[in-house]
């Protein structure tokens, strides 16, 4: 019988939602309490100019250990958090804690370096953004100069004249743009005339074994003689091994990020690795992040 199939089919449709909204809803209060408690902590991964072996600046990650349900990776709250309002919450407390790692290195006479920060299109999105960041920069005193926006193509679908404009806003504030997870957005290239962006960031989807897969090796080189043509930087992310640096150094890549240097990092460990002066262009062979 048809009908009672159907009702099955609807009921289970209507379970799965269910289930699925209670799921977001206790995500979110728990999340509203780890902000409370200030669990949501923000750690660091070292970009690495291999030419010198100096980290030249760093991507802020954000990292949540809830004493109950132990580490929620970004991927899973972020998108939560974008849509019950509370990204321009983490978001602040990423951009405190860059300003708080930025003064250490002042105070232990530490050369300044680049902080990059991911920016969700949700927030993008907001009319007064340059000035919320501003603002956020200014209290926090991370000098915009220092800051590289992460933003992914995601954020130019909608309005691109209009990002067009907010980037190049933001740009006159001394703020750079990195192009984060190239390669895996549009194939539509169009709009790198006209949004300004100082970095391409080959995402780490293209990593695999350089030197056998012809597919990812030809993207690879393509992405980085786009970005160089065009003027811009360009990073790899997600180097893990010696024959991807010995590859990506030979192409000409800029900085290099991936656990062959180092993972994310709290802010203790980036002071005592940049302290101790470790020559990084050899790399540690880390594997883990230093988490479950
Ligand atoms: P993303 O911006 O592309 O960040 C790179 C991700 O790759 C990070 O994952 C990083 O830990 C991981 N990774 C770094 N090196 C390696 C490697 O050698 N191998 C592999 N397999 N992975 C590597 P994570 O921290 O889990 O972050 C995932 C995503 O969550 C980020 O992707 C970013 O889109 C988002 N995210 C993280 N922090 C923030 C934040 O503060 N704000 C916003 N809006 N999004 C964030
Ligand atoms: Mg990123
Ligand atoms: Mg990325
Ligand atoms: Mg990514």
């Amino acid at each position: 019988d048809a009908k009672r199939g159907g009702d099955n089919h609807y009921r289970y449709f209507t379970e799965e939602l269910n289930r699925r909204a209670a799921e977001r809803l206790r995500l979110e209060e728990r999340l509203r309490v780890g902000l409370a408690e200030d669990r949501i902590q923000t750690w660091f991964q070292p970009k690495v100019d291999f030419q010198t072996g100096e980290v030249v600046g760093v991507e802020a990650l954000v990292r949540w250990q809830d004493p109950e349900w132990g580490w929620i990776t970004p991927d899973r709250f972020i998108p939560v958090a974008e849509s019950v309002g509370l990204i321009d919450v983490v978001t602040e407390r990423v951009i405190r804690a860059c300003g708080q790692l930025h003064q250490r290195f002042q105070r232990a006479c530490l050369s300044p370096i680049a902080f990059a920060i991911n920016l969700s299109p949700r927030l993008f999105q907001r009319p007064d953004i340059t000035r919320t960041l501003l603002h956020w920069f200014q209290e926090y005193q991370l000098p915009p100069e220092r800051v590289f926006l992460e933003i992914t193509e995601s954020l130019l679908v909608d309005d691109e004249v209009l990002a067009g404009k907010v980037l190049h806003e933001l740009r006159r504030n001394g703020i750079s743009i990195s192009l984060d997870d190239f390669g895996t957005g549009y194939s539509n290239l169009s709009y790198l005339r006209s949004i300004p962006v100082d970095e391409l960031k080959i995402d780490k989807l293209f990593m695999g074994e350089l030197t056998r897969e012809v597919g990812n090796a030809a993207i690879v080189n393509s992405i980085i003689a786009l970005g160089h043509n065009l003027g811009m930087r360009v990073v790899a992310e997600g180097v893990e091994t010696e024959a991807q640096v010995r590859y990506l150094r030979a192409r000409g890549c800029d900085l290099l990020q991936g656990y062959h240097f180092s993972p994310a990092v709290p802010a203790d460990g980036l002071l005592e690795m940049r302290l101790e002066n470790q020559v990084m262009a050899t790399g540690s062979g880390q594997t883990d992040e230093r988490r479950p």
